[in-house]
């Protein structure tokens, strides 16, 4: 603030006047002012303030007690002193008139030096003291003011009680937040009063209250939760001079907020402690900073031991790296191929052992120094039962798949039999035999070895899947002489194979009908794939009944047949059976195009033997000449006895000549034969033949028959033991 001088105005008309109060108020600390009319003051008074006026009352125009009453008239000069300077008013009435009319005093004229500095300097000093007290008074205002708005401003309520505690100052929010009536909002109210609005809550007793609050020893500050369930932060502070500043904060969100937090913490540490996972969390550097007790069993370190230590300690070296390196791509970029997801990895216990563990991962924190919460759990017992759980699946897929097979093999076995029973000779069953058990038994080769109806070695009767020629006994096979030992013991042979590339082979003798009917011989057509073998175990069983079976029919049915169609004392067929089969040998030559030829035979004086040795003599004569006849035909060719000791030989796809160089060789072939009867030499047999043929001696049956007939007549005509061809 400019510190200003204090003015004194001098109103004279007399410029002398005006000259000598200037002089004799020269040295006074004050500022002068000289007016040379009222008018001239009234104008100077407009625009000061004013300390002292000095003022002459006999002045033309305006005199001093007008000027007087203008200057107390105005709000500016009101409070101004105004000393009268005059020699012409000493008397009573114009004294009164003066001070009526605002005047302090009157200074006579002549002017004494003195006595106008000692008055002047008196109001100098009132105006000083004046000016002073308006200041503070100013200064207190604003002070009052910017208190006031304080108070209402801060979001505490403040109270202060002077040292008998009574309200002096508070704001609003002093009353608001406990929630005091308003009619209490006045100086004087009583902290008494006050506290006794509250039944208190909770430990703090309105006495307690009111101790702390009037302790004008030291600060004290505490909670008090209000009957409306609100909580105060509550402050006192001692003022110097007695009294207490009391201050209240409503805390009642931060209290529920701190609760809360401190709830959360120890939900968290409840959590953390009974929890079966282990829940572990790291800092941005990889560094342990919390470590569960379900974490402790599982990895065997004490959080004590953890905290602080890296993560790279409870996982393989393997893994450190690149756990590194996650860890630097979340702090670059924000993102992690782990974070928010649960995933498999290897944990590393302290005893040093690897073990499976699923680990859930959220990160949290400030995106530069974030952490990293991992929810782990020991999943080597679920991974074991998975692993159980998939290798029985895997048994009952084996299983399921067994099975399949095996009712496609059964469907198999079930189609072959009813093939088998269809079939009416036993070349139509060994070719679906073949055929059946080719897709049977997949992976393996084999042969059907069948032993003749008359006796003797085993045949090899089909075969199927085989490179090599089939022989036997099998090459392979180690049954070799013993086979027919085994056969009758129905015994298998080999089986199993000493090392892995010799293939494996099963012989199963077939058996029916108190006879063995023969062998099927399977074996492996890759060692490489040995279960083939394995997987017919079983089968082998069934199979091997179905076979036996049907060729024990098949052979019964053409023991049965062969009864109905062939002679029983030579074995070759008999004329019913040439009479069926004669027409349909023709009719398929005539379709083919292709010769036949017909022979008929008769022994020469055949009677002879029967006369000279008896009827058993002559059969047998029968009997031989009928062996030697079948050992020199084809498979193809038929031949029948015709009747007593005449036979008929049918030839398919023989032309006459063929046929007759055959038949010269039977007759020569018999010739030769020395036959033996009861130790009797029987003698030469000879035979003479009548032969034609298709198709220059008919197209039927009978025709050539009756021609072959004529050309054995013929033949016995021109002396026996011959061959005649039948004319054309
Ligand atoms: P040839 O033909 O050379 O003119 O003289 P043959 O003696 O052979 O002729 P014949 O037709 O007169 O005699 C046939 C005899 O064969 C008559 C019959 O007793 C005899 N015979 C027929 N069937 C059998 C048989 O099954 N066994 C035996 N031992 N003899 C039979
Ligand atoms: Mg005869
Ligand atoms: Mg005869």
């Amino acid at each position: 603030m400019v510190e200003t001088l204090p003015k004194i105005l001098v109103v004279d008309d007399v410029a002398a006047n005006r000259v000598a109060m200037r002089s004799l108020l020269a040295k006074m600390d004050a500022e002068i002012l000289i007016a040379a009319s009222g008018n001239e003051a009234l104008s100077l008074a407009l625009d000061h303030d004013l300390a002292v006026v000095l003022l002459d009352i006999q002045m033309p125009d305006m005199d001093g007690f007008e000027v007087a009453e203008w200057l107390r008239g105005e709000e500016r000069s009101r409070e101004v002193p105004i000393l009268f300077v005059t020699a012409a008013f000493k008397d009573e009435f114009h004294r009164l008139q003066g001070y009526q009319s605002g005047a302090m005093d009157y200074i006579e004229k002549p002017v004494d030096g003195r006595i106008l500095r000692s008055k002047v300097s008196l109001l100098l000093e009132l105006y000083n003291r004046r000016q002073a007290l308006k200041q503070s008074n100013q200064a207190l205002v604003e002070r009052t003011v910017l208190l006031q708005t304080t108070l209402e401003n801060i979001r505490h309520g403040l109270g202060v009680f002077d040292e008998r505690s009574r309200l002096r100052i508070w704001n609003d929010r002093f009353f608001e937040y406990p929630d005091y009536p308003l009619t209490l909002a006045k100086p004087g109210t009583a902290l008494t009063e006050l506290l006794a609005i509250h039944q208190q809550r909770g430990e703090l007793s309105s006495h307690a209250i009111q101790q702390r609050l009037t302790n004008q020893a030291q600060p004290q500050r505490f909670d008090w939760p209000l009957r409306n369930g609100r909580i105060l932060d509550v402050k006192s502070n001692p003022m110097p001079d007695g009294g207490v500043v009391v201050s209240f904060t409503d805390v009642t969100e931060q209290r529920r907020d701190e609760a809360s937090v401190r709830e959360n913490a120890s939900r968290l540490a409840a959590v953390n402690a009974t929890a079966h996972d282990g829940i572990i969390t790291i800092n941005h550097r990889g560094q342990v900073q919390e470590w569960n007790p379900a974490a402790e069993q599982m990895f065997g370190y004490t959080a004590q031991e953890m905290r602080g230590a890296p993560l790279t300690k409870i996982m393989p070296e393997r893994f450190h790296q690149p756990h590194a390196e996650g860890i630097t791509h979340y702090l670059a970029s924000g993102q992690s191929e782990w974070v928010g997801k649960t995933r498999e990895r290897v944990g590393l216990r302290r005893n040093g052992e690897e073990f499976p563990v699923e680990l859930s991962l959220a990160a949290w924190g400030a995106a530069d120094q974030p952490c990293f919460t991992a929810i782990l759990r020991d999943v080597t017992e679920r991974k074991c039962q998975e692993e159980l759980l998939t290798q029985l699946n895997q048994r009952l897929g084996d299983s399921l798949v067994k099975l399949q097979r095996h009712h496609r093999e059964l469907l198999q076995i079930s189609r072959m039999n009813d093939c088998l029973q269809s079939c009416l000779t036993m070349e139509e069953a060994i070719q679906v035999m073949e055929e059946s058990l080719a897709n049977l038994f997949d992976g393996m080769v084999g042969m059907l070895l069948l032993t003749p109806v008359d006796g003797g070695l085993p045949e090899i009767s089909g075969c199927w899947g085989m490179q090599e020629e089939p022989s036997f006994p099998p090459a392979i096979c180690t049954v070799g002489d013993q086979w027919q030992h085994q056969a009758a013991r129905r015994e298998g042979c080999c089986g199993f194979a000493t090392d892995e590339k010799t293939p494996l082979c099963y012989c199963l003798p077939l058996w029916g009908q108190g006879q063995s009917l023969g062998f099927l011989h399977l074996r492996e057509l890759d060692p490489a794939q040995r279960d083939a073998l394995a997987r017919t175990e079983g089968l082998t069983t069934t199979v091997r009944e179905a076979v036996e079976l049907s060729l024990a029919n098949l052979r019964m049915r053409e023991k049965l047949r062969d009864q109905a169609v062939r002679d029983v004392l030579t074995g070759l067929f008999n004329r019913r059976y040439l009479d069926e089969t004669l027409p349909r040998e023709i009719s398929r030559s005539t379709r083919l195009q292709q010769p036949l030829a017909v022979a008929m035979l008769d022994v020469d004086h055949f009677k002879r033997f029967n006369d000279t040795f008896g009827h058993e003599a002559g059969d047998r004569v029968l009997r031989e000449v009928a062996t030697l006849l079948k050992s020199r035909l084809r498979k193809s060719d038929l031949a029948c006895r015709y009747g007593g000791e005449e036979l008929t030989v049918v030839m398919p796809s023989l032309d006459i000549h063929a046929a007759r160089e055959r038949m010269e060789s039977i007759r020569q072939g018999i010739k030769e034969i020395s036959i033996e009867h009861n130790g009797v030499a029987l003698g030469q047999v000879t035979i003479s033949i009548g032969v034609a043929a298709l198709p220059q001696h008919g197209s039927s049956g009978e025709e050539l028959l009756q021609k072959a007939d004529k050309a054995l007549y013929t033949a016995k005509q021109a002396g026996r033991d011959r061959v005649i061809v039948h004319p054309e």
